[in-house]
This record gives structure tokens, C-alpha cells and sequence, in this order.
């Protein structure tokens, strides 16, 4: 007994089968005491010509990272569909209340709608967005890349980021959709909160998915810009939906993407206490095990000495602290090390 198929109450005014090139508005319903019948209006834009791979670019999942939307956006505005053979559907701002609001959570619900997936049509505001995207959007797309960076929480060293997914297959796909995407690094990782996150909807379907982290700390990585609007043609040229080859050469003279691991737990560094913190490193450093990560500062008293956090492991530094307050249990660093199929795979 199958579940009955419940439609998306959200109202979508793009025929995905037209040729040609429409920009609408999504019409996500939203109660309020000031507009009963009112809605929250998400931009998207179609592009189709004759047939070819569907692509997804969406950016704004988390209304704190800039990077994503501003790319999307820019491609959106300028790209014709008599450049592309296939479809490209784009997104600039998925979660357009946190975009607007600026902050990383839903200020309608309050949650973090990459952590809503499937969702659920009847649900919350956020819910109800996940179910159009699990159940409209991704049936038609062959690969999705969700620009990403780690908001006001962290700071990433620029890059793209996949699963180790089980599907060898699919897993070679996604690291050379990764490569065509050509970041400075490319993050395989083994998930943090997983099952209920856009790329995990994405996997579900048996489609290509990949992450980006492009920036972070609350302001717009001039770089990151940079490498996500080369990266999302970029794709584009790898699945022949452009003409052209993917350009991926790096401002430090290396030919390609590095591809790279975060499998050890011992790779993610967490604050022990509440404390104002002191980190020794930027995001895409070399950083070695047992060498000093940062301090914990415990201002309000005077005698007491900072708690020193030392590296469990030796690598590139991925994610580097973002507020210097942090609460005991926050994330305040995330090593990477060099891809090694045979570790990966152990
Ligand atoms: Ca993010």
C-alpha cells in the first residue's frame, strides 16, 4: 500500500517541456495577519533547447551565503537558450525569507530547510518548500550543483563537496562533475547531519550532486564569486550543454581541482566550553596533528588560563572558526586530507 501522492501547494508558473527561455515566480503560500491569501514569491528560471541533460543550479538554501545567488543570478540574467543544448533550470534564492532576512534558518518556521528533505506538502513553510523541490524540480534533472558557503559559522577554504556515495558508478560521475567544476579543492565527505539534506534527495533520485562551500564569515568571497560563475559554465561545457571545454586552472599554477577527504571524526574539532576563541589558522592552511588549533579565552575571569585545542590530524585546513564566540559543542575546525580511494573506500 503505497502512500497517497499529495501535491505541492506551491503554485509553479514554468512549463519545464517549453522551449525557450521563462522567468517566473514560485507562489508559496503563506498565511500571515496581515495578508491571509498572501505568498512568498521564489524566482526561477527555465532555459530549453531541444534535447540534452537537465541541469539545477540553486543557490540561497541558507539566506546567509551570497556567493550561490549572486552567480545564479548573473548566468540567469545573461545566459540565451541558443547558447545551451538541453535544459538549465536556476534558482538564485531558494529559501527566499532567510535570503531576505539574512540568516541562515527559515524566520517564518524557524528551520534549516537542508535538514527538511523529503519534506512534507502539509507541513512547515520550509517543509512544504522541500516537498516542491524532492517532488516537482529534481524528477527533471539530471545534475544539481547547490552553491553553498558556510555562512556566518564558518569559513571555508573554496571548494566543492560530494558524498562518498555507495554507487561506484555514480560516485566517479560526481568527483569528475566535481573536477569539471574546477575549484581550488573538492571535499568528499561522509556527511555531517545527513538523510535529511538537499543532496541526500538529490541521491535518492540516482542523480549527480554536487555542494560547493565558496566563502563564509557573514561577507561575499570576491574569489568565490569568481570560482562559482567559472564553475556553474563550467558544468555546463562538461555536460555538452554548452560548447567548450571546462577552465579549470588555479590561481597557483596547478592544472585541476584537488581532490580531497574528510573521513577521520578526528578531523572535526569541537569547543569544549562556552569561551571566546582564538583560532591560529585560515581556512587553506597546512595545519599538522598535535600542533596548536586555537585558545579558549575565558574573559569574564581573570585568573583562569584559555584551554588550548591541538589538531587530532595532519591536512589542509577545510573550514576555519567563524564567531569568536563560541558555545561548548560548536564546530570550530574541519581538516581535510588528500583523496585516497583505498582509505576512502576502507
Ligand atoms: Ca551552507
Amino acid at each position: 500500500m503505497t502512500a497517497a501522492v499529495v501535491k505541492s501547494r506551491i503554485q509553479c508558473a514554468v512549463d519545464f517541456d517549453r522551449e525557450g527561455r521563462q522567468a517566473a515566480y514560485l507562489r508559496a503560500p503563506l498565511s500571515r495577519n496581515t495578508s491571509g491569501w498572501g505568498a512568498v514569491e521564489i524566482p526561477i528560471i527555465v532555459l530549453k533547447n531541444g534535447k540534452g541533460p537537465t541541469i539545477l543550479f540553486t543557490g540561497g538554501v541558507h539566506g546567509d551565503e551570497y556567493e550561490g545567488p549572486i552567480a545564479i543570478s548573473k548566468l540567469a540574467r545573461c545566459l540565451d537558450p541558443a547558447q545551451i543544448q538541453g535544459r538549465v533550470i536556476l534558482m538564485p534564492a531558494v529559501n527566499m525569507p532567510a535570503v531576505l532576512a539574512d540568516v541562515r534558518l527559515s524566520p517564518v518556521d524557524g528551520r534549516d530547510i537542508n535538514r527538511c528533505f523529503p519534506g512534507n506538502p502539509r507541513g512547515t513553510f520550509s517543509e512544504m518548500l522541500a516537498h516542491f523541490m524532492d517532488s516537482v524540480l529534481l524528477p527533471h534533472v539530471d545534475v544539481s550543483v547547490d552553491l553553498h558557503t558556510a555562512g556566518h559559522s564558518m569559513e571555508a577554504a573554496l571548494s566543492t563537496n560530494m558524498h562518498y556515495v555507495e554507487d561506484a558508478a555514480i560516485r566517479e560521475r560526481t568527483m569528475a562533475m566535481a573536477a569539471a567544476f574546477g575549484a581550488p579543492y573538492n571535499a568528499v565527505f561522509w556527511g555531517v547531519d545527513e538523510g535529511a539534506t538537499f543532496t541526500s534527495s538529490v541521491e535518492r533520485q540516482g542523480k549527480i550532486s554536487v555542494g560547493t562551500e565558496l566563502g563564509g564569515w557573514g561577507r561575499v568571497n570576491i574569489e568565490g564569486v569568481r570560482v562559482g560563475e567559472r564553475g556553474l559554465t563550467n558544468v555546463l561545457k562538461a555536460c555538452g550543454v554548452m560548447e567548450g571545454k571546462p577552465d579549470t586552472a588555479q590561481r597557483d599554477g596547478s592544472p585541476a581541482t584537488r581532490h580531497m577527504m574528510v573521513k577521520d571524526p578526528g578531523n572535526f574539532l569541537f569547543a569544549r566550553h562556552s569561551a571566546t576563541y582564538e583560532p591560529m589558522n585560515l581556512a587553506g592552511e597546512v595545519v599538522h596533528a598535535g600542533e596548536l588549533a586555537g585558545r579558549l579565552h575565558f574573559i569574564e575571569d581573570i585568573d583562569r588560563d584559555p584551554v588550548e585545542v591541538r589538531y587530532a590530524t595532519s591536512g589542509v585546513l577545510w573550514m576555519a572558526p567563524g564567531p569568536g564566540r563560541v558555545q561548548r559543542g560548536d564546530c570550530i575546525g574541519v581538516v581535510m586530507q588528500d583523496y585516497d580511494p583505498v582509505a576512502a573506500a576502507s
